[in-house]
This record gives C-alpha cells, structure tokens and sequence, in this order.
C-alpha cells in the first residue's frame, strides 16, 4: 500500500508517518527530512536549498522530484508513506508516473485537517520544547518563516486536495485531537 500524508506544516505529518513505519512496517519518505540531511552534510544540494528553505519557500520541483525518483529506484518496501510530497501539482503528476513505471499505484491520499491558529502555536511550541530539552531547533520553526510556509502551502499544495479528491483518492482525517485520536482515525481509514 502506497499513502500520502497532505496537510499544512505542522499537521503531524511526520508523526503519523513514524507510527505507520512502526506498526506496518512501511517506509516513509519524507522529502524535508531529505533536503534537511543535505543541508547538513554540506553537499551541493544542500547549499542551493539551505536559504529558500530557512525562509519557508519550497524547493525547486526538479530537486524534490529527483529525490523521490533515487529512492524508488533504490529502496525496496511493502508500502511507501509520502510526507511533504507532493507540494505541487507538477509534483503529484511525477510521483503518479514514477509508481505507475514501477507498475505500483497510489492507494490513499490521507488529508489531516487542522486549523491555522493551531498550527502556528504547535510550530512555534515545537521550536520551544526542542529549545527547552538542548535539542536543535529547525531553521525554519519560526514565526516568520511559518508565514511563508503557510502562504506557500495555500498558494502551491492545497490545490492537491481538489486534485485528489477528484481522482477518488482522498480520505479526509481530523489532525486536531489528540494524537493516539487521528493515529487511530487513519488506521481506521487505511483498514
Ligand atoms: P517539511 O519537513 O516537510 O516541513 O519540509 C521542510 C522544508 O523543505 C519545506 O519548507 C521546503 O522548503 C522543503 N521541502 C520539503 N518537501 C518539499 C517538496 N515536496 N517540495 C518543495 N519543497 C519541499
């Protein structure tokens, strides 16, 4: 089984997805923990992303796509999980190409729903809390730069969720309640 996790950031995409590699042994392929990785190790890569994403902008289409493009061709799995891929409409049409040539389709596009005062308190407390316990805090859990990733996400990937929503894919989750709450939501979702 192949999933998508859509939602704003900082509507526990990334949590879910851990708690459905745990449980189902899916690998989750999380294009920011990608692009943060060649961030720190300094490659070239990660130079040319490091400002826009520190802003809260999104990579280039190119960039991401060839990512995801190295890990399909290399990793084997019984089941991928997309968190924070696609962000684009460009993006979704590669990522419906790249599994239809592994003959492999898309078997649900989870969609948590959250709302954006809730947002902006939980990345603003996630830079706390990390702050708080001498974690690294991410460049970009700041207010400014929560802004732009907001207005990006409205402008550039919401649209995904007509798109969807259109090909029948998309499953709509509460990304509100507690977490064990919407972890079991999409259980429920995905059977
Ligand atoms: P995330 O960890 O998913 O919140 O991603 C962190 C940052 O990485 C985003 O704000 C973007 O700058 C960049 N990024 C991650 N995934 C993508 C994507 N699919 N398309 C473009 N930029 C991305």
């Amino acid at each position: 089984m192949n999933i998508i996790l859509l939602g704003p950031p900082g509507a526990g995409k990334g949590t879910q997805a851990r708690f459905l590699v745990e449980e189902r042994g899916m690998v989750q392929l999380s294009t920011g923990d990608m692009l943060r990785a060649a961030k720190s190790s300094g490659s070239e890569m990660g130079r040319i992303v490091a400002d826009v994403m520190d802003r809260g902008g999104l990579v280039t289409d190119e960039i991401v796509i060839g990512l995801i493009r190295e890990q399909l061709e290399t990793v084997k799995a019984n089941g991928f999980i997309f968190d924070g891929f696609p962000r684009t409409l460009a993006q979704a049409d590669a990522l419906g190409d790249l599994l239809a040539e592994k003959g492999e389709s898309l078997d649900a596009v989870i969609e948590l729903e959250v709302n954006d005062e809730v947002l902006v308190e939980r990345i603003v407390g996630r830079a706390a809390e990390a702050a708080a316990a001498g974690q690294p805090v991410r460049a970009d859990d700041n207010a400014e730069s929560m802004k732009v990733r907001l207005m990006e996400y409205y402008k550039k990937t919401s649209p995904l969720i007509g798109y969807y929503y259109a090909k029948g894919q998309l499953t709509k989750v509460d990304g509100l309640g507690e977490i064990a709450d919407v972890k079991a939501a999409i259980a429920a979702k995905l059977g």
